[in-house]
């Protein structure tokens, strides 16, 4: 699995990847309420471009690549273990939350969209409406996320002040 493939399908010549690199996360583990009793609950992300035709075939395709090279790193069969399974893709991100191209993660990090580009925190049409969270300022991630929640407080805060 070479890293630099994996990103030049996503950045340069967006296509599904041939040896997918993958992200996995198992939250039961910190958790609890995340699986049943002796069970583990289990995160696997595939980072692709956005905007790639999506099916339900190219999902099961992914999802039979990944798994098989999460047996062979761990040494067990767990196929046969999976209680319930559920795929969040492309067309789930467009219809569930009307996001650009199906992206999962909101406005790409380019320089005309960074700092003082991006969208602001204070509405420009309508007085004391606010906004906050990733699409915002600072930016992507949950610590930015909490930031900008943060950072509209203040802003709140010192509109009432000076209104009162
Ligand atoms: C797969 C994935 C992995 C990630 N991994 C990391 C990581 O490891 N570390 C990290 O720091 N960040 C990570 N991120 C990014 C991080 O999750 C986000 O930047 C952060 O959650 C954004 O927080 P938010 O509050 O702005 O938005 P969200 O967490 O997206 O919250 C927005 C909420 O608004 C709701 N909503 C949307 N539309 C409406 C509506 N019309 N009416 C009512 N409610 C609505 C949504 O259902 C959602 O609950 C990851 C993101 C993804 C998708």
């Amino acid at each position: 699995m070479d890293f630099d493939v994996h990103a030049e399908n996503i950045y340069d010549d967006p296509k599904w990847p041939k040896e997918p690199i993958f992200y996995a996360n198992f939250p039961s583990k910190s958790d609890a309420s995340m699986a049943p009793k002796g069970k583990e609950g289990c995160f696997l992300l595939v980072p692709i471009a956005p905007g790639l035709e999506d099916t339900e075939s190219l999902r099961e395709k992914y999802f039979e690549i990944v798994f098989q090279r999460l047996e062979e790193l761990t040494g067990q069969s767990l196929r046969n273990d999976i209680l319930f399974r559920k795929s969040f893709c492309v067309n789930d991100f467009k219809s569930e939350y009307n996001s650009y191209k199906g992206n999962a993660y909101g406005m790409a990090n380019t320089l005309l969209q960074t700092a003082f580009l991006r969208p602001k925190l204070k509405s420009k049409k309508v007085e004391n409406l606010f906004f906050s969270g990733q699409l915002t300022v600072p930016g992507p991630g949950v610590p930015p996320a909490l930031m900008s929640g943060k950072l509209v407080a203040g802003l709140i805060e010192k509109a009432t002040t000076t209104n009162r």
